[in-house]
């Protein structure tokens, strides 16, 4: 798709690849010069603007693949750089009254839970940083579970029942936004969110890699209101690889179904289709007023670097949404 105008300030949902660093049980244990990572940035500025192009290797046979996207960090970028690059860029439209969305996209282990959450403190600074004068920051933080939507900021993880408005917009009623004055509020807010979110609405334990989660930072001033998401979305574990069954399997067949309505929905937006299958599932659904539109989004597909299979089955997905 060579021809199609490229990504960046252009297409409403700019997608991003991240590669994690080896973990310390990943480096061959001769040393670290064995092992290298399944994908290699091949081109900066490949096609027009500023894409780039990677290429996919698998360490044990021939195969390799190659994708475009609009942004690469690899191993040695650290994740401040990301956040200060591609989170930062839309924060200003936030305080001009804008809602933004970014997505950590990938398979379990890739990274996102850090890249999303470990740095959310990073993040929350970034509007911080901003001078805030009359502003007032306001967060909220839930999680979607096998379709249901749980508030992370009430005991037990209260359930919120997303109800149609008569624009035909889903409306989180009751759904708790706590005022925040500082990075230790935020912190201490945030942090007993955290903390429900590993034990999980079913009392299943750690069911973290199997919701959606996300963190919902609103700026206000009296005359604009801006909101950004800062979403951990569920694993995308490949069905065909894992032997999921009962209830395992039917958790993975509502994340499937919510992340391959997400990337329709980012298709239909960056092809510039009249018709947005917004209501397709809950998590889109949700999102309607934060994706498309003036809103702005980025999607950071994470990677694990050992794992050329899964690379494969997150990259093409990622860069199909372009
Ligand atoms: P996911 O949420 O996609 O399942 P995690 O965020 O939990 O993945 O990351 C898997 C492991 O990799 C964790 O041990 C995490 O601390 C580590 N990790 C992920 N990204 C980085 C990074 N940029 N630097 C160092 N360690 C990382
Ligand atoms: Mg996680």
């Amino acid at each position: 798709n060579s021809t199609k105008p490229s990504s960046s300030m252009s297409s409403p949902v700019r997608v991003v690849l991240r590669v994690r660093p080896f973990l310390p049980w990943e480096i061959d244990s001769n040393g670290d010069d064995r092992s290298f990572p399944c994908v290699a940035l091949l081109d900066r500025d490949c096609g027009a603007g500023e894409e780039v192009a990677v290429q996919l290797k698998d360490q044990w046979s021939s195969r390799s693949e190659c994708y475009k996207l609009d942004s690469f960090f690899g191993q040695s970028d650290r994740i401040g750089q990301i956040f200060d690059r591609e989170v930062g860029a839309v924060i200003p439209g936030v305080f001009r009254g804008l809602n933004a969305t970014v997505f950590a996209y990938g398979a379990t282990g890739s990274g996102k839970t850090y890249t999303m959450q470990e740095r959310q403190q990073s993040t929350f600074s970034l509007p911080l940083r901003h001078k805030l004068g009359n502003f007032s920051v306001e967060i909220a933080y839930y999680e979607i579970y096998m379709d249901r939507c749980y508030d992370l900021l009430e005991p037990k993880a209260k359930e919120i029942v997303a109800m149609d408005d008569k624009d035909g917009r889903v409306q989180l009623k009751g759904l708790s936004w706590v005022p925040i004055h500082s990075m230790n509020e935020f912190r201490e807010v945030f942090e007993t969110g955290v903390d429900r979110r590993k034990v999980g609405p079913t009392g299943l334990n750690d069911v973290s890699s199997r919701s959606h989660a996300v963190l919902a930072i609103a700026v206000t001033n009296g005359v604009s209101k801006g909101k950004l998401n800062l979403i951990d979305l569920a694993g995308n574990e490949d069905n065909r690889r894992s032997c999921n069954d009962g209830i395992r399997l039917q958790e993975s067949v509502k994340i499937n179904q919510s992340l391959f309505a997400l990337s329709n929905v980012i298709y239909a937006l960056n092809n510039n289709e009249t018709r947005i299958p917004y209501r397709e599932s809950k998590l889109t659904r949700i999102l309607q007023d934060s994706l498309g539109g003036t809103s702005l989004a980025l999607m950071i597909a994470c990677l694990n670097p050992v794992s050329y299979q899964e690379a494969v089955h997150t990259v093409s997905l990622a860069a199909r949404s372009r």
